[in-house]
């Protein structure tokens, strides 16, 4: 049993998400219920850290982190969609320990699978949730919201099936997709 702090990136005041084609929070939104059902399903226990408000961006940061810290989770994970200049495209996940980048490593292989250009783990020693959590952190970048070949192709139940199994290696047996 692992405790998975489960950040859905964005969502509150002061601390928006990036809107193109789709909106990032929809992708985020809709993907973390479904991860977070998935992961309970397989046994494990999962703490929300998307808090209801904030007075900056920065204290909506910090609480995300507090609530992981507090809560003394295993891993952390949040979730994000890129957005940049509608050309670039595909799945890229931060993080800045050897366990992390395995981790990472995992998710990016599954979120390939779907379809999707690997680019890689990159480090993530600059994002402020990877950077002020204690435990083993990782950012997903599951796709980007600007590019109309990563819209085409973005599935909220196939996005979760993959980063489960790129965390836990398994899915639970009902929500077999394969
Ligand atoms: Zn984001």
């Amino acid at each position: 049993m692992t405790l998975y702090a489960i950040d859905l990136g964005h969502g509150c005041d002061y601390d928006g998400g990036a809107i193109a084609i789709k909106k990032e929070e929809d992708f985020i939104n809709s993907v973390g219920l479904l991860l977070i059902k998935r992961l309970m399903q397989l046994g494990h226990e999962v703490i929300a850290c998307r808090p209801s408000k904030a007075s900056s961006l920065n204290n909506s940061l910090q609480q995300r982190c507090d609530r992981a810290n507090n809560a003394k989770a295993d891993i952390f994970v949040s979730l994000h969609a890129n957005c940049f200049n509608t050309k670039a495209y595909g799945t890229e996940v931060f993080a800045m320990s050897p366990r992390g980048e395995k981790i990472a490593r995992d998710i990016c292989r599954e979120i390939s699978l779907l379809g999707f250009f690997n680019r890689g783990v990159k480090s993530g020693s600059h994002l402020y949730v990877v950077k002020n959590t204690n435990m083993v952190a990782v950012l997903v970048e599951m796709c980007f919201i600007d590019s109309a070949r990563d819209v085409a192709l973005f599935d909220a139940k196939y996005m979760a099936d993959a980063i489960c199994l790129g965390l836990t290696g398994r899915l639970p047996v009902d929500e077999k997709v394969f």
